[in-house]
């Protein structure tokens, strides 16, 4: 499914965004643990919801609920009381009841593969995958993720604007993301594709003239000059 061309760009594309990463890579805190329940809380707090926004509402659910157990003995109430604050309501409520499951029917065992994770109330691919690759330091398949910076970095990247948004585009971004986590260093470069899709592979004017991608990516060649003005990449 995969070509031959499109792999060697893809090895020249992880090449750069990791020496991107390492300068440029944005301090998170739950970049600096490696405990599946915090990815949890975190993973599920960013959904459809800004950085910024998230941090402080994080740091102060991690005070309140600092273990899995102290989530699981909380009230629900008490839970959505700093959760229903990022909106989406239903965050609060996926937390408690996975917590709950978590410690009654798991003996506390944070479940470590992708087919235990998906039983999880409100886990899906993505989430599976980020906690299998942030948390447990997965090097392997399972630890692919695609979220809307994913899918637009790499079909920027490779090209695939040009087909229809359906199924089989879904299927192919799976297909490259897992490719991606070939080799290892799986948490780097996750945490790397995310923050180019965060702050220069932006959804609107994405600032290509800073990103070193634009020597291979497709969307700069064939697209950028078409469309976008010089001076709207400095805004
Ligand atoms: Fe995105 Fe532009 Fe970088 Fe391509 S060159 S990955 S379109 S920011």
């Amino acid at each position: 499914m995969i070509s031959e061309l499109q792999l060697t760009t893809l090895h020249s594309f992880t090449d750069h965004l990791l020496k991107w990463f390492e300068k440029n890579g944005r301090d998170l805190p739950w970049r600096k643990t490696r405990d599946p329940y915090h990815i949890l809380v975190s993973e599920i707090m960013l959904q459809q919801t800004n950085v910024d926004i998230v941090i402080p509402i994080y740091q102060k659910f991690l005070k309140r609920f600092p273990t899995i157990d102290d989530l699981a003995q909380a009230s629900l109430h008490d839970v959505k009381n700093i959760t229903d604050k990022l909106g989406y309501t239903r965050r609060g409520e996926f937390l408690f009841e996975i917590a709950n499951t978590i410690i009654s029917k798991n003996n506390g065992r944070f479940p470590d593969t992708f087919d235990e994770l998906l039983e999880l109330k409100g886990i899906g691919r993505y989430t599976a995958g980020a906690i299998l690759s942030f948390a447990f330091e997965r090097n392997d398949k399972s630890a692919a993720i695609v979220d809307v910076n994913v899918e637009r970095v790499f079909s920027r990247v490779f090209g695939f604007w040009r087909d229809e948004k359906n199924s089989k585009f879904d299927k192919k971004i799976w297909i490259f993301a897992e490719e991606f986590t070939i080799g290892g260093n799986v948490w780097q470069k996750n945490q790397a594709i995310l923050d180019l899709g965060a702050t220069l592979c932006v959804s609107a004017k994405p600032k290509c003239y800073f990103c070193p991608m634009s020597i291979l990516c497709m969307y700069y060649k064939e697209i950028v000059p078409k469309i976008t003005p010089l001076d709207s990449f400095f805004e």
